[in-house]
């Protein structure tokens, strides 16, 4: 295994060839930075929230974003926004590296949390809930709720996220297989078709990067990451996607690029047809955060927990 370049030993063989680390470094952040540019997921008056974890995606979008604008000398006001839901054995360890990297990168923390929040961490709350969710289906609507809050609140326009391509193609086969089609117009490399004072614009630079490109981009520049995986990542439906995707893309190379492009060329219409939904956003009667109903999504588990 040769890279193509320059015949140095090669550490990945994609779809056109090998690469060597050099060549596979510069690949993969020239990818990112023309997603960035292709989508105009960055402007320079953009003040921007980092969505972080710790984990490898996370820590990966930091670091780029952060080069990016030092690439084009441009002077956004960047911090790092993390959600402690409360998991046990999990989420301390990856907070304390990424406060270790903020620090080692100059970046500004802030720190949120399930049980200052809602006052109950995930995994209580968990334990509680009398209804059939699942711990990711409780997650994913208290960190969506968190992220948007706390980035408005700290004066952010974008959020920036992690999701890679394996992530958003797992999430399109989710709403297809749910036929969850008000969905799909909210996904892409920008997020969210509701333009609202109220909603806070997700962007995702390493959209058309695949997990195994980012875990191996990490290893390969040395971040100090654990890998460590939630405990609840099992139990989800997603879960369940993630493997039948894995199948099959070991066994007909290119499937998930596929579904991506397939749903980036179809977007524009979807997006269309959702046009009018920000006419309907409302104000949770509890919390005054955006909701599409009395109740906020968040409110509403809070009540099922509480
Ligand atoms: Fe939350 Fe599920 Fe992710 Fe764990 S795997 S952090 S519960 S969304």
């Amino acid at each position: 295994m040769q890279c193509i370049k320059c015949q140095h030993k090669g550490v990945i063989t994609l779809q056109h060839g090998s690469l060597c680390k050099q060549h596979f470094i510069n690949y993969f952040e020239d990818k990112v930075f023309k997603t960035i540019n292709k989508y105009r997921l960055l402007e320079r008056s953009d003040t921007l929230c980092i969505a972080t974890s710790g984990g490898k995606d996370s820590l990966t979008v930091l670091y780029l974003t952060k080069k990016y604008l030092q690439r084009y000398q441009m002077k956004n006001k960047l911090f790092a926004l993390a959600v402690d839901e409360g998991i046990s054995n999990y989420r301390e360890q990856t907070l304390k590296d990424l406060e270790e990297f903020c620090t080692n990168h100059d970046v500004e923390l802030h720190v949120v949390s399930n049980k200052e929040e809602f006052g109950i961490t995930l995994e209580d709350a968990y334990a509680k809930n009398s209804t059939n969710k699942k711990p990711c289906n409780i997650c994913g609507v208290w960190r969506r709720y968190l992220l948007n809050k706390h980035a408005r609140t700290l004066g952010a326009t974008k959020v920036v996220t992690g999701h890679n391509l394996d992530d958003e193609a797992q999430v399109i086969l989710m709403n297809i297989f749910k036929a969850n089609t008000k969905l799909a117009g909210r996904i892409g490399p920008v997020s969210g078709i509701d333009e609202h004072d109220l909603f806070v614009q997700r962007v995702k630079p390493l959209y058309m990067c695949s997990e195994k490109e980012v875990r191996l981009y990490t290893l390969l520049k040395g971040f100090n990451i654990k890998f460590t995986e939630c405990p609840y990542s099992k139990q989800g439906y997603r879960h369940a996607i993630q493997d039948l995707l894995n199948e099959f893309e070991n066994k007909y190379k290119g499937t998930k690029q596929g579904i991506i492009n397939s749903f980036l060329s179809m977007l524009p219409l979807i997006q269309e047809a959702e046009k009018n939904q920000s006419a309907s956003i409302k104000q949770c009667v509890k919390c005054s955060e955006p909701a599409n109903k009395e109740i906020c999504n968040a409110c509403s588990i809070k009540e099922i927990v509480s």
